[in-house]
């Protein structure tokens, strides 16, 4: 719900040039294997119509811990994914317990969740609490359950069909209480984290000011700390705070002496805590948005959270969960938009007809469900990754780090999602035509409810310039082996040396995801080269890049998806996955060769635009696809199913 991290990217920019002359890969690294790779295969890579491109490549080659960015550079399909078809029963039953609750408990009060009526969001959020639901992330210790992040998000999922109680439900189980379970001592855990596991006390997050949003650490609440030493005068005010109507515990940012950014644990029952009258809201109208208002708060100096000084750290890294869990949270929102629209377009009927028998009805339904598709693969592969690294976790350090490792998918998740979901409730509008403008049905609510998503959590334009400028500040810090990708790419690319495209249906989906990612590694290194320390500045490259990037991993997601299901799924599975493929990744291919293209344009002029897109031509393929063919079995399956399938 919180702002953005600005800083990174001006950090990450500045330093470029040093990346270029500094820049040496790791031994062992996914760079050399990309390069062990590329030599094996270069004698097959001279036809178009070769052969599997990858014929060694299972998906358990790789045993190594994935890392943050490498979908970039790993061979598609080459890694295993966490997808719903491998969820576990235990993680199932989580999920209906949520499911059920939230048709039992909360779509009965909707109304009266709408009118925010004193008391009801925070009864329904203790009600969860008691059955257990706001616990999923709490370690065991401490009166949680410390459940995996899939089974977290899978929880956050179905909370999403109603937008007011979802963002109350993630403020405190998600930026409200993470904070204390990756950052707290051990006192402040064993102090807060019970209460907040079975909602007992409801938390908040409180970053915002009313003159620092996106640029947060422009905050301007002071801390300074008392003579004694014994506690920190907090003065300040804190603008748009999620549950601060009701919280009884806030996570606040302040600056020591105006400098040192620092998270305190404050309670509401503190002297000089107060809140401000509630926002009227365009959606999400029932959660409690006020602003916070720290007038001489006296804050024990055992409540200070982390170090002094690194606020940032916990802001931003409490930051990226709170994207991931609002990615893949709006796919409750969009399946139940589908599901509506669905349902509505077999029973309306014009020209004699229900309205789900006209293509262009069935073309919005099956690009519904192809948007609920991707963002599903991407947030559950990305929580699966994180889940692997938390499994390998010592210590809280760790844990803290396996969650900033995924930043850069956290806001491509984040991005992806708000707007899938935009685009889902906006087209169920449509499908119920004027209907869908009248409150009485639920999809009003649901497009009024996503406007939110593009635009909290960081908004989308900061997740856009956080996603280049996470990966080159680690590739200029050693971490990811960009540069070197991104130079081997370029000369293989001009030497005409890339990835063939051919073999069955799923070895072409791979051999395109290759070829997007070899061309949005090429445009990326050109912009690097023409720009090194001022890319910055180029917010629209950058935007172009970040899009790109988002098509590589959304490609790259399904191609694994579509692995998964062939071993796992139902039959209808494998033949909704097969006819996504074919209708997703060739339009998507098209606007990442061509904006690829345009970008050279802009960027480069005379000899030096020449030969850049000679050489992005060899990564030119036609695919003679029957795209809509494959929609129209996608539109069969969703009517069939009465909304998503899968
Ligand atoms: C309903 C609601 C709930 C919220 N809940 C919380 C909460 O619980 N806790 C909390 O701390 N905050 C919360 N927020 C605040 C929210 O995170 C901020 O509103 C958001 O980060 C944007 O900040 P801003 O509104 O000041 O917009 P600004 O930062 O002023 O941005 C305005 C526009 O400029 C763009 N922009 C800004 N900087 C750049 C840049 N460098 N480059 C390109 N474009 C840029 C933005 O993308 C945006 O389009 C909430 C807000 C709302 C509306």
């Amino acid at each position: 719900m919180a702002a953005a991290e600005g800083p990174v990217i001006d950090e990450a920019m500045t330093l470029q040039p040093l990346v270029l002359l500094c820049w040496s890969a790791s031994e062992g690294s996914c760079a050399s294997r990309h390069r062990q790779c590329g030599e094996r295969r270069a004698g097959d890579w001279g036809g178009r119509l070769a052969s599997n491109p990858f014929p060694e490549a299972t998906m358990a080659d790789l045993t190594e811990l994935p890392q943050g960015g490498s979908f970039l550079w790993e061979e598609a399909g080459s890694r295993k994914i966490m997808a719903p078809e491998l969820f576990t029963d235990e993680q199932r039953e989580f999920a209906r317990t949520a499911r059920e609750f939230t048709e039992k408990e909360i779509h009965p009060r909707l109304a009266s969740i709408e009118a925010k009526d004193p008391g009801v969001v925070p009864d329904l959020l203790r009600k969860a609490g008691e059955l257990g639901l706001l616990m999923v992330d709490v370690p065991e210790e401490y009166g949680g359950i410390g459940a995996s992040k899939v089974t977290s998000m899978l929880v956050a999922e179905q909370f999403a069909t109603i937008g007011s109680f979802a963002v109350s439900l993630g403020a405190h189980t998600g930026i409200g209480t993470l904070p204390i379970v990756y950052y707290g001592t051990p006192e402040q855990k064993a102090r807060y984290l019970p209460d907040l596991a079975t909602g007992n006390k409801l938390a908040a997050y409180a970053l915002t000011e009313a003159n620092s949003g996106s640029d947060a650490l422009a905050a301007q609440a002071r801390a300074v700390l008392s003579p004694d030493g014994s506690y920190y005068r907090l003065d300040g005010s804190k603008q748009f705070i999620t549950n601060a109507g009701f919280a009884d515990l806030f996570t606040v940012f302040a600056k020591i002496d105006g400098e040192r950014f620092t998270a305190f644990l404050v309670e509401r029952r503190t002297r000089g805590v107060s809140v401000g009258p509630e926002e009227h809201k365009m959606g999400i109208r029932g959660s409690s948005t006020c602003t916070l208002i720290l007038d001489d708060v006296r804050v024990p100096a055992e409540n200070v959270l982390g170090a002094i000084g690194h606020g940032h750290k916990i802001a931003f890294n409490t930051l990226n969960i709170g994207r991931l869990k609002l990615g893949v949270a709006t796919l409750g929102g969009s399946k139940d938009a589908l599901e509506f629209a669905t349902r509505y377009a077999l029973d309306r009927k014009q020209f004699g007809k229900p309205i789900a028998s006209f293509g262009l009805i069935r073309e919005k339904l099956a690009d519904m469900a192809l948007r609920i598709l991707v963002n599903e693969s991407l947030g559950y592969r990305t929580t699966g990754m994180i889940d692997e690294h938390l499994a390998h976790a010592e210590n809280d350090e760790d844990k803290a780090r396996a969650i900033e490792e995924f930043s850069v998918e956290a806001s491509i998740l984040k991005i992806y999602g708000s707007e899938a979901l935009d685009f889902v409730a906006d087209e169920a509008v449509q499908v119920l035509g004027g209907y869908g403008f009248i409150e009485e049905y639920p999809v009003a609510r649901i497009l009024r409810d996503s406007r939110i998503f593009r635009i909290f959590e960081g908004t989308n334009e900061i997740n856009r310039l956080i996603v280049p400028g996470t990966l080159f500040r680690r590739a200029m810090k050693g971490e990811l082996p960009l540069m070197d990708v991104t130079e081997r790419v370029t000369a293989d690319a001009a030497a005409g040396r890339v990835p063939p495209v051919g073999g069955s249906q799923h070895e072409i989906a791979r051999g395109i995801a290759e070829r997007a990612k070899w061309t949005t590694l090429f445009v990326t290194r050109a912009a690097i080269e023409k720009y090194l320390g001022t890319v910055a500045e180029e917010q629209e490259v950058l935007g172009v890049i970040a899009d790109r990037i988002q098509d590589c991993f959304a490609i790259d997601s399904l191609v694994a998806r579509s692995a998964v299901i062939r071993e796992h799924g139902s039959d209808t599975a494998k033949d909704f996955v097969s006819a996504a493929l074919v209708a997703y990744i060739p339009p998507v291919w098209s606007r990442v060769f061509h904006t690829a293209r345009h970008l050279l344009m802009d960027m480069l002029d005379g000899e030096a635009l020449a030969a850049n897109l000679e050489a992005v031509s060899h990564l030119a393929h036609d695919l003679p696809c029957k795209v809509m063919k494959a929609r129209r079995k996608i539109a069969d399956a969703v009517v069939a199913a009465g909304g998503y399938p899968l």
